[in-house]
């Protein structure tokens, strides 16, 4: 098992740029297999500042923030970034989740952003100097983002922003969020418009949560911090409409994720079956460890399958279908990678649950996939609502 399985990336799904890519990112997965290590015990928000500033100046984060791409119109080649994600996530969670946390920022102000907006963040965005957030959840308001009430009021010098936002990635090292706030009273979805908040705004309060899987998370507080006009993101009453379409793009490339840590997985899986010996052979010569790993390289070509197809989709602009085929694959990739890592580990016995092991970081990583960025059940609800 390697980085990308090669039968795929020949599907007509890829174009000769992608396999291209391919190449490189096996030679970068190969170069950086072992810089966890150095970063063992540090601070979260030293090692994403530091694999921002390494991925900035390698050229990776070209690919989150582009803002054209030939094809079907403004924003990046997706199947490149499921390419990234799946290396990424291979090799470490933290380079994934740097990656895609700068590609969320980085969306809104690419495709919706004036171009004073995207001078000033996008160049330093790429080079890995600066980092955002893409802020949309709030306590009271999780999978039903209608329900969202952080309140942008407009004044005559701009917007006042009250309210809080939850669960944010990078809160505690971001140089500025992308805010989705509500500036009417129109019904639920209505009336929401997206800004740009800059760090260091007076009257923002940042509070950091610890998960599972140590990451720079956690809360933002709004109490009265006034903007100017030009902080609003795109058209005022669009904020939905924008938030929903990064979701909708971006939950495809989660997939991905989960497709770099369960051919980890297997990997790990393999390696263990083939060394551990297990009455007159070893742990692979039993049935039912042949079975787990067959059903594994089954649902990752399954899971490769779903998510090339719905960013192909994206690429070309074919989008009737995308939202049954993005939540679709996010769903089934991300489900099925957790059921992997948790195999693969009762495969390696007690030792699978010693802290730092490759199946202990792997359990801790894999879980937030099927929560964030639309939990699996909303995900489900959504293919439900397309079928006839
Ligand atoms: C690691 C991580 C990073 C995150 N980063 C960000 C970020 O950068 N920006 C951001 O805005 N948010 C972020 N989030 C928040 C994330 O988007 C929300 O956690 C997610 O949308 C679910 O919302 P909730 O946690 O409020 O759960 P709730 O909405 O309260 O849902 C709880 C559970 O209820 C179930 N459920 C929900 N709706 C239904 C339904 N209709 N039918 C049946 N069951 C249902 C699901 O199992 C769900 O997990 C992050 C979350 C995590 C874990």
């Amino acid at each position: 098992v390697t980085v990308f399985d090669h039968s795929l990336l020949r599907l007509p799904f890829f174009d000769d740029e992608h396999r291209e890519l391919a190449a490189r990112l096996e030679a970068w997965a190969e170069a950086n297999r072992s810089r966890a290590d150095t970063w063992r015990g540090r601070d979260p928000t030293f090692v994403v500042r530091a694999i921002a500033l390494q991925l900035g100046e390698e050229g990776w984060l070209d690919y989150a923030v582009m803002n054209r791409r030939t094809g079907a119109g403004p924003g990046p080649d997706f199947r490149s970034i499921c390419l990234i994600r799946e290396a990424f996530s291979y090799v470490h969670d933290l380079f994934d989740y740097v990656f895609s946390i700068q590609s969320l920022a980085g969306y809104g102000l690419a495709c919706f952003g004036s171009d004073a907006q995207r001078e000033q963040y996008l160049p330093a965005l790429r080079a890995g100097r600066c980092m955002g957030t893409f802020a949309v959840s709030e306590p009271e308001a999780g999978s039903d983002v209608a329900r969202i009430r952080l309140r942008a009021k407009r004044e005559d010098a701009g917007f006042r922003l009250d309210g809080q936002k939850a669960w944010i990635a990078n809160a505690g090292v971001a140089d500025f969020h992308c805010v989705l706030a509500r500036t009417s009273d129109g019904p639920a979805a209505f009336g929401m418009s997206l800004f740009v908040v800059p760090q260091g705004t007076t009257n923002l309060e940042v509070s950091p949560v610890e998960l599972l899987a140590p990451r720079p998370i956690g809360a933002l507080r709004f109490s009265g911090c006034l903007l100017p006009h030009t902080a609003l993101l795109g058209k005022a009453g669009y904020g939905f409409r924008y938030a929903l379409e990064v979701l909708e793009r971006y939950r495809i490339t989660v997939g991905a994720t989960a497709i770099g840590f369960c051919r980890k997985a297997l990997r790990a899986g393999l390696t263990r079956s083939r060394e551990r010996q297990i009455a007159d052979g070893v742990l692979f010569d039993q049935q039912m460890t042949k079975q787990r790993l067959a059903d594994m390289a089954i649902f990752l070509d399954a899971a490769s399958l779903l998510v090339v197809r719905a960013a192909w989709e994206v690429d070309t602009g074919k989008v009737d279908a995308l939202p049954r085929h993005a939540s679709g694959a996010k769903v089934y990739a991300t489900e099925g990678a957790q059921r992997a890592v948790d195999d693969v580990l009762q495969m390696f016995g007690a030792a699978g649950l010693v802290a730092g092991s490759i199946t202990e970081e792997l359990y801790r990583q894999v879980r937030s996939l099927r929560i964030y960025e639309g939990a699996s059940e909303v995900q489900k609800l959504i293919v439900a609502s397309t079928l006839r």
